[in-house]
């Protein structure tokens, strides 16, 4: 197994039997993150790429079926930023030294494409990266969006798995989804994908087509969640997933596609207070700290218990393994692009209203 795993160090391929196999294997775990944080380190170097998270609508047309916001949960209470609320937020995140302002929301359709251009349009008058992460849209709609200056768009394929994907994703097709990626691509947006690793009936198989499909796309950027259940979802009997096993399949994308950007999700260390810190010694090299207003990150709970990143905490805990904050944009392949971090965080002051309501803004948020 260490052969299989030294010739995806040379050569970044693997046969899906190959990925299956070194899935299986528990006695090579160590061997595979050791690998795997090797070639993190020669292609991406010690930085840690921070991308500030902004959870602007919690309001989504689908139903997925692991989603604590899915559009049939009537038991969450649904808000929606204005533009000015937007604004606001990713100012704050430059302030505070941050060079990538994530956009995230459920699939929310009164965002049309020509309003988040405008949004997009101001936020790019600073010098940071925009990505969007809002769901499927037409290639017309991102088109839109790519040429108000979007960068990057996460849309996470969640499985490649056809019966899967069917049955977790009421009225919604994979290839549909697979065709909004290549859109993506087409249209030059550093495009991310991913996958929940726990589904209920996912098998090793479907985890190394999802690996191969990353290979398939020459995704830019991968995120690997494992599934956290939630109570207020119909998969709420069922276990959560295997944090190892997320973790191997993350370190097996960093193999096959050693110079890309992948993150150590917040999921990771909700199921393990060290669960970031592994993803990191095992080829992560991202951390998207969120910066919504406190009153609205309660209910953007796709699944329950989110922890918080604290930034010293982090500085201190990725001094630890040998890592730093970086102050740079981070794309694939051209870390670039000057900035300063704030090695204080700006930001701990007043804010800020989400639904008429004011809460004290700590900068770091989870
Ligand atoms: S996973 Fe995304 S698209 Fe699905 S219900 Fe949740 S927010 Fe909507």
């Amino acid at each position: 197994m260490q052969k299989l795993i030294d010739k995806a160090k040379i050569e970044h391929t693997l046969s899906k039997s190959e990925i299956i196999a070194i899935l299986k294997d528990n006695s090579i775990n160590d061997y595979l993150f050791k690998t795997a944080d090797e070639i993190r380190k020669n292609y991406t170097g010690d930085e840690v790429y921070l991308r500030a998270l902004i959870e602007f609508s919690n309001i989504c047309r689908c139903d997925c079926k692991y989603c604590g916001i899915r559009r049939d949960n009537k038991n969450v209470s649904r808000y929606r930023l204005e533009k000015d609320e937007i604004l606001k937020l990713a100012d704050f995140a430059v302030q505070s030294g941050y060079k990538t302002i994530v956009l995230q929301s459920g699939e929310d359709m009164f965002f049309s494409a020509e309003y988040l251009a405008e949004i997009i349009k101001e936020i790019k008058q600073n010098d940071v990266a925009v990505t969007l992460s809002i769901g499927e849209r037409t290639f017309e709609e991102y088109k839109i969006l790519k040429d108000a200056g979007a960068d990057r768009f996460l849309l996470r394929i969640e499985t490649t798995d056809e019966n899967l994907y069917g049955q977790m994703h009421p009225q919604m097709s994979l290839a549909n989804r697979k065709q909004c990626l290549f859109n993506l691509k087409k249209l030059g947006y550093e495009t991310g994908t991913g996958s929940l690793v726990g589904l209920p009936g996912q098998t090793l198989e479907s985890l190394a087509d999802d690996i191969l499909f990353y290979k398939e796309l020459d995704a830019d950027m991968i995120g690997i969640g494992p599934l956290i259940v939630h109570p207020e979802t119909p998969l709420k009997d069922e276990k959560n997933g295997d944090l190892i096993l997320a973790i191997k399949v993350l370190a097996l994308t960093r193999l096959l596609l050693p110079d890309i950007n992948i993150p150590a999700t917040t999921a990771m260390e909700t199921l393990h207070r060290e669960g970031r810190i592994w993803a990191l010694k095992a080829g992560a090299n991202v951390i998207m700290p969120n910066v919504t207003f406190e009153n609205c990150k309660k209910n953007y709970e796709i699944y329950p218990n989110k922890v918080s990143v604290d930034y010293e905490s982090l500085k201190t805990d990725l001094a630890k393994i040998g890592r730093t904050i970086s102050s740079k944009k981070g794309f694939r392949g051209n870390p670039d692009n000057s900035g300063r971090f704030n090695s204080s965080p700006a930001g701990r002051g007043k804010l800020t209203r989400c639904k008429n309501t004011e809460k004290e803004y700590d900068s770091f948020g989870s």
